[in-house]
């Protein structure tokens, strides 16, 4: 029932045929299950549920190593299921017999003998199929599936496009002066990747690419303006057909065919745009409220915004003799005007922040705060890659409770960013065996170095927060039920909710105690700096928040207003002219590259983030009144929002955890607006 995954021998020829094999046995077990007279969860729900459980278990790896150790192979054959997949998901959504089975269910008298997570499952499965298209026929049926199959193929297109980009670029510089103010961190990362070029260019030089940390290392530190520049517009103009990158990737088309797709799919819906039907499964229930949320945040933000962007053109003016201000000085003035206002930079604190160090320090946190003990497998486990580590984690009975995979560096042929993933959902299936839930927790930090251990800024150990709180959310569900244990059935606003929360942790003294210490002398941080850090917290606070307001709201709006035409460039560049207070130059081509709405599930819901974290920074401000490791809140943080997953609607969990509903003062308020 446990056995862990094996990745290492994952035999690329297969991944179809067996996937086939199990298509086909699925639905004829489906086709058997509604053979039956009376319907009832333990003959018809939980069966379904635990054949679910097992496709997400065999497909979790592929889809996995798909994203993190891509191949051509590899490619190629995820590519050829994606199609069988949509079309078996899509056929599963339009059974009309097994949507009556569902609402034989619901409509009987066991319905109320259920518990309220079966009913959740199944009140969610009867809305899901509604969302699904069940009540379609005949031309809309078809078009649906159409639909479906088409929008499964460009979305993941479109990621490729991204990946490809990013890893096509490369810049070779042989000049040692050109690289000025770059941290030599950086600087060996680009020497060693000229040298696992090839022979031929052993010593030769600094090969500089395109993935995150390399990126944010030349355009925050590089004193060569010309090379922020180049580097700038390489990564803006991403997937697109602007810019130097190769045209074969660019997104243009599919963007506009996504849209237009996802429009046509909510109107057969009868829903009024997509924005309408992404809400359906949402806390926020209109398209005014989330609009309403959004530009209200946008106009008490703009004031500081606009003062903060004053305050840096005139710095870079006078002290960096800038006087034409572009978007590729932004990070670069920025740091330059923290380390003049903090007295610090990032740079600074890399040294405190050596990331097993740092991982050893969250695992005491959340044993503060929950119970938990996080303990590393050392024993032979099979991975993905050598670089991936895997822990097991035990509640305060000494009872393993979960498990996670942790691959923290940026490497090419895996996708960028940092995410949370479920390899295995916590699911107890009808013979009683339990399931535990195992995430995976993925990252693209810099990697070590020959003779150095990875080091990383503040930002990342923000992020590594981040996703481990996703993973908390995954890992210590006490649901027994996979369609709702975990972050499944969550409302999307919400998932970001333990995440953000999480990353508080980060920015007080007592917890950064815990992950902060000099990896060659040992020493803590110095009270100094940690002062220099908690101070700069709201540094450029309101720009920040402005341009998470700015994505959402371009992403909700081509979402709402899509009308034919491809207006993605014309709504972008209306909401930065409304919103935005940092110009972007014309060639940028950002939205090429937002895979969160065009290959990801935020589509017409990146707002969510902002939403969450109204909750976040509410829940987190109980914590700051008493003490930020106080287990009695902790625990009730741990019952009423991670371990019930999505079996309750998250305002109910909210309210049971807060004892009110949610206000948006703690958010202000935490980020300096008020
Ligand atoms: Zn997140």
């Amino acid at each position: 029932m446990n056995a862990l995954p094996k990745f290492s021998n994952l035999d690329t020829k297969t991944i179809k045929p067996a996937l086939e094999e199990k298509l086909d046995a699925d639905r004829k077990f489906i086709d058997g299950l509604l053979q039956q007279k009376n319907y009832s969860w333990e003959n018809l729900i939980q069966p379904l549920e635990d054949m679910d459980v097992q496709l997400s278990n065999y497909w979790s790896v592929i889809s996995h190593m798909n994203s993190v150790v891509n191949t051509d192979d590899l490619r190629k054959a995820y590519d050829s299921c994606l199609p069988l997949l949509t079309e078996y998901a899509t056929e599963m959504g339009l059974n009309k017999d097994l949507y009556q089975a569902y609402e034989t269910i619901a409509h009987s008298d066991e319905f109320d003998k259920l518990n309220k997570i079966q009913q959740k499952v199944i009140t969610n499965a009867l809305r899901d199929f509604k969302l699904a298209g069940v009540a379609l026929e005949g031309e809309d049926k078809k078009q649906y599936q159409a639909i479906q199959l088409k929008l499964s193929e460009l979305t993941n297109k479109y990621e490729q496009n991204v990946m490809d980009s990013t890893d096509a670029w490369s810049k070779l510089v042989t000049d040692e002066s050109i690289l000025k103010g770059i941290p030599d961190l950086a600087k060996q990362g680009f020497k060693q990747n000229a040298e696992q070029k090839g022979a031929d260019q052993q010593n030769r030089g600094w090969l500089i690419k395109l993935d995150f940390p390399s990126y944010y290392a030349v355009i925050t530190y590089a004193d060569d303006r010309e090379l922020r520049k180049e580097i700038y517009t390489a990564y803006c103009t991403r997937a697109s057909n602007k810019g130097p990158h190769d045209k074969k990737f660019d997104n243009t088309t599919l963007m506009f065919e996504i849209l237009k797709l996802r429009d046509e799919e909510s109107k057969l819906l009868k829903f009024k745009h997509f924005g309408e039907y992404s809400l359906a499964t949402k806390m926020a229930k209109e398209s005014k409220t989330v609009l309403n949320f959004l530009n209200e945040l946008a106009e008490k933000t703009r004031p500081l915004a606009i003062e903060e962007w004053k305050t840096l053109k005139t710095f870079a003016e006078k002290q960096l003799d800038i006087t034409d201000f572009s978007a590729w000085d932004v990070a670069y003035a920025s740091e330059k005007l923290k380390l003049h206002e903090h007295n610090f930079s990032q740079e600074e604190l890399r040294p405190y922040f050596e990331v097993n160090h740092v991982i050893e320090g969250l695992f005491q946190i959340v044993q503060k705060l929950y119970g938990i003990n996080i303990v590393q497998n050392t024993d032979k486990i099979d991975t993905w890659h050598q670089d991936v580590t895997y822990y097991e984690i035990f509640d305060q009975d000494k009872q393993k409770i979960a498990a996670f995979y942790l691959d923290l560096y940026a490497r090419s042929k895996k996708r960028g960013g940092a995410w949370m993933d479920e390899c295995r959902t916590r699911h107890k299936n009808s013979k009683q065996e339990l399931q535990l839930p195992i995430a995976y927790l993925t990252c693209n930090f810099t990697a070590p170095l020959k003779n150095k251990p990875s080091l990383l800024t503040h930002d990342e150990v923000v992020t590594l927060f981040h996703e481990f709180g996703h993973g908390l959310h995954h890992m210590l569900t006490k649901v027994d039920i996979a369609g709702v244990a975990g972050i499944n059935g969550v409302a999307w606003d919400a998932v970001e909710f333990p995440s953000q929360f999480m990353e508080n942790w980060c920015w007080h003294k007592a917890s950064l105690n815990l992950i902060a210490c000099h990896y060659q002398t040992k020493e803590p941080m110095p009270e100094t700096l940690f002062n220099k850090l908690i101070a700069s917290k709201n540094f450029q606070t309101g720009m920040q928040m402005l341009r998470q307001i700015e994505f959402a709201l371009f992403d909700f709006r081509i979402h709402k207003e899509f009308d034919g035409e491809d207006k993605i460039q014309e709504i972008l560049n209306d909401v930065r002219q409304k919103i935005a207070v940092v110009p972007s130059p014309s060639f940028n081509r950002f939205q090429h590259s937002f895979s969160h709405i065009f290959a990801g599930g935020y589509a017409a819901g990146y707002y969510s983030y902002k939403w969450a974290e109204v909750l976040a920074s509410d829940a987190f401000s109980l914590f700051e009144k008493t003490n930020i490791f106080d287990p009695v809140l902790g625990q009730r943080f741990r019952q009423c929002i991670l371990e019930k997953g999505g079996s309750e609607e998250p305002l109910d969990l909210f309210v049971q955890f807060q004892g009110r509903e949610p206000s948006v003062d703690a958010l202000l308020k935490e980020s300096g607006i008020i």
